[in-house]
C-alpha cells in the first residue's frame, strides 16, 4: 500500500530487524510468552480464539495484491462466528481509501472492523491545545479527517516555521530535504511530535519502502525531541480495537495476527492479547523466524506458515 520509493530488497529483513532493535528503547516492554507452537493456517489455531486482530500488510496483502486464500479464509472464519478485525499502522489515508482498497482486493470489511492508527492518532488530537499543525503527509490523499487549518509540509521553510506542532501520516511524498528542514525546524523551536505510523519499513512488491517511524526516532535521535507514537505495537491503536469487540470477550481469546516481530506481536502481546507471526509472507517472506525470535526475545504464541 504504501508508495515510498522502494529502496531495500525483501533478503534485507536482517537489516530492518536491526533498524527495530536499535529503537528497542523506545517501544513498549515484551510480555514474556512459554514458546510458539508452529501450525500452517489460521484455521488451525481457529477454535482458540472469539476475535482475530489481522494486520494488513503481509497479511491481507502485499502492495496492491491480496495474499492468495486469505479472503477466503476470512470468510471462513466469520461463518464459524469469528469476529476479524484489521489493525493496521496505515496512517497517511482515510477510511474511505482503505476501505476503497480492501474492497477492491477482494475483502468485505465494514466500517467498524478496520481500526487504523490514523484513526488512534486523530481521536487523541482533543488531549491538546487546539494548534496550527504541520503534517507529513502526501497532498494527493487530500485533507479528509484531518485536522482543520493544518498544513502539509513541503518544501517552503515557512510552513515548517509557521507549525505549532507536527503530525507526521505518510512518507510516501517525504524526502532527505523535508526531512533536514523538519530536523532543522525542531532544534530552532522544540514543538510535539505525533506520529500516526511507528513503522519503520513497510513491504511493497519491489521491496521495502521507509515509513514515518524511521523518520521519527532519526529525529528524536538528532534533536532530542520525544515523540508521541500512536500505532503498533504503542497501546492507543489497541484502545480502539477493544471498543469494537462484542462484549464479554477474554483478552486469551483474542489473537493478533502479522508478519513483524516488532510491532504487530510486541503490541499485541503488550496489550495483554495472544500473537501469530506469519513467516510466509511480508517481513520474513518464508524465511525462518527462529532466530530473530530467539535474539529479540519477541515471542508470538504462535508461527503460521501462511494466513
Ligand atoms: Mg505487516
Amino acid at each position: 500500500m504504501s508508495t515510498g520509493s522502494a529502496i531495500i530488497t525483501g533478503q534485507d529483513a536482517v537489516w530492518a530487524f536491526n533498524e527495530y532493535e536499535s529503537v528497542r528503547h523506545r517501544l513498549p516492554p515484551m510480555q514474556p510468552v512459554a514458546g510458539s507452537v508452529r501450525a500452517d493456517t489460521l484455521d488451525a489455531i481457529a477454535h482458540e480464539f472469539d476475535v482475530f486482530l489481522l494486520d494488513a500488510f503481509g497479511v491481507l496483502n502485499i502492495g496492491e495484491t491480496a495474499i492468495p486464500g486469505v479472503v477466503e479464509r476470512v470468510d471462513g472464519l466469520r461463518r464459524l462466528g469469528k469476529q476479524v478485525l484489521v489493525v493496521t499502522n496505515a496512517a497517511g489515508y482515510p477510511s474511505s481509501v482503505l476501505h476503497a482498497r480492501y474492497k477492491r482486493l477482494g475483502y468485505s470489511f465494514a466500517t467498524d472492523d478496520v481500526v487504523s492508527s490514523r484513526m488512534a492518532l486523530l481521536a487523541n488530537l482533543d488531549a491538546h491545545p487546539k494548534r496550527r499543525w504541520g503534517m507529513v503527509a502526501a497532498p494527493k490523499f487530500g485533507r479528509e479527517e484531518l485536522p482543520d487549518g493544518a498544513i502539509f509540509l513541503e518544501d517552503d521553510p515557512e510552513a515548517y516555521d509557521e507549525a505549532e506542532g507536527f503530525l507526521m501520516l505518510g512518507a510516501s511524498a517525504w524526502s532527505e530535504a523535508r526531512q533536514a528542514l523538519l530536523e532543522q525546524a525542531l532544534r530552532d523551536r522544540p514543538r510535539d511530535l505525533l506520529v500516526g505510523n511507528p513503522d519503520l519499513v513497510a513491504p511493497v512488491e519491489a521491496g521495502l519502502s521507509r515509513e514515518p517511524g524511521h523518520y521519527a526516532h532519526r529525529l528524536a535521535d538528532s534533536t532530542g525531541i520525544a515523540p508521541t507514537f500512536y500505532g503498533k505495537p504503542f497501546p492507543a491503536i489497541f484502545d480502539i480495537v477493544r471498543t469494537r469487540f462484542r462484549p464479554g470477550v477474554p483478552d486469551h481469546r483474542v489473537v493478533m495476527v502479522g508478519d513483524t516481530l516488532h510491532t504487530d506481536i510486541l503490541g499485541g502481546a503488550a496489550s495483554g492479547f495472544r500473537t501469530a507471526l506469519i513467516q510466509g509472507y511480508g517481513f520474513f517472506d518464508g524465511a525462518d523466524p527462529a532466530e530473530a525470535i530467539a535474539s529479540s526475545r519477541i515471542v508470538p504464541d504462535f508461527i503460521l506458515d501462511r494466513p
